[in-house]
C-alpha cells in the first residue's frame, strides 16, 4: 500500500450517505484503494493535466484509485451495487464487509446484488473461499455481460485475467442469478442503463427524479484527468473506442442535465457532477455539493 493510499484512507471513512430523492436511500461504501501506475492509462500525455491531478489529490507518480460499492436501502430490501475486490491483493482492498458493518448491516442482510460488470474489483468480493459471501441475495447480471464471460475463447489476454472472478460469481450464485436488460426497472425506482465499452455488458443503475443519480460503473477510472480529457482510456477497457465514446456520451449528458455520476473509481464517496469545460477541453467537475 502506498503512502498516498494510507493518507487518503485515513481521512475518508468507510460508509457515507448520498442524498437521493425517491424510494432509495444510498450509502457509498469504501472497499479500499487500488495502487496503479500510469501505464494503465496509455493515452495520458505526461505534463498535460498534471495540475488537474494534483488539484484532485492524485499523485501521478504514486497513484491510488478508489474502489467503491453502493448500498441502496429500499422498502423491505437492502441492495448492494457491486461487491469490491475482496482481500486477494492484501489489506488495501477488501474492506466492504467492514464498510457494510459501519453502515449497520451484515452480508446476510443483503437481499439483492446488482452487478455493473464482472471484473474482479466488482465481483471478487461476492465470494469468500468457495462460498458466497451473501447467502440470501439474488444476483443480477446483464445478458450481454453473461454472454461475454460465457464465451472465454473470444476473450483477449487482458480480459482472460478477469475470467475466474466472473466464472466464480456466475457459478456460485447460479441458483439465484437473474438476467437483466437495459431499460428495465430492475427494482422499484432503479432503472438499468447500457454502458458498453469497458466490458460489452457493462450497465449502470439510475435512480431519483428531481436530482437523479447514475451509478455509472467504470465509465471513469481516473476522473482527475478523464473528465477533462475523455479520450484518455484505460488499459483494461475491453473495447477502448467504444468506452471512449460512452465516456463522452455520459459526460455530455451529465453536463447538459445535471445528472450526478456515482462511480466505482470516483474518489470516495464516489459522486461527482460535471459541467462543460473550457472551450475544446472536455468537461470539468462542478464544485457544488453533490
Ligand atoms: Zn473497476
Amino acid at each position: 500500500m502506498s503512502e498516498t493510499t494510507r493518507r487518503i484512507r485515513a481521512s475518508s471513512g468507510l460508509a457515507r450517505p448520498i442524498a437521493v430523492d425517491g424510494p432509495a436511500r444510498v450509502i457509498a461504501l469504501c472497499d479500499g484503494y487500488l495502487d496503479l501506475d500510469l501505464s494503465r492509462f496509455p493515452d495520458v500525455v505526461r505534463g498535460v493535466g498534471d495540475d488537474l491531478a494534483i488539484a484532485d489529490g492524485q499523485d501521478l507518480n504514486d497513484m491510488s484509485i478508489s474502489v467503491n460499492a453502493f448500498l441502496l436501502e429500499l422498502p423491505g430490501r437492502l441492495v448492494l451495487v457491486d461487491a469490491g475486490d475482496s482481500n486477494r491483493r492484501g489489506d488495501s482492498l477488501g474492506h466492504l464487509p467492514r464498510a457494510l458493518k459501519a453502515a449497520g448491516y451484515e452480508p446476510e442482510d443483503i437481499t439483492d446484488l446488482l452487478l455493473t460488470h464482472l471484473h474482479g474489483d466488482h465481483a471478487a468480493g461476492l465470494v469468500k473461499g468457495s462460498e458466497t459471501l451473501f447467502p440470501k441475495a439474488t444476483l443480477y447480471v446483464s445478458a450481454a455481460e453473461q454472454a461475454f464471460w460465457n464465451n472465454p475463447a473470444r476473450l483477449d489476454e487482458l480480459q482472460s485475467v478477469q475470467l475466474p472472478f466472473a466464472q466464480a460469481a456466475m457459478q456460485l450464485y447460479a441458483d439465484r442469478l437473474v438476467t437483466i436488460h437495459p431499460g428495465e426497472e430492475v427494482l422499484p425506482g432503479v432503472t438499468v442503463r447500457a454502458l458498453p465499452g469497458h466490458t460489452p455488458g457493462q450497465v449502470g443503475f439510475q435512480m431519483g427524479d428531481r436530482n437523479p443519480l447514475l451509478i455509472s460503473a467504470d465509465v471513469l477510472h481516473l476522473p482527475a484527468l478523464q473528465v477533462r480529457f475523455p479520450d484518455w482510456g484505460f488499459l483494461f477497457d475491453a473495447d477502448r473506442p467504444r468506452s471512449r465514446a460512452m465516456r463522452h456520451e455520459i459526460l455530455a449528458e451529465t453536463a447538459r442535465t445535471g445528472l450526478r455520476l456515482a462511480g466505482a473509481h470516483i474518489p470516495f464517496p464516489g459522486v461527482i457532477r460535471v459541467v462543460q469545460g473550457p472551450e475544446g477541453l472536455g468537461f470539468r467537475t462542478a464544485e457544488d455539493e453533490v
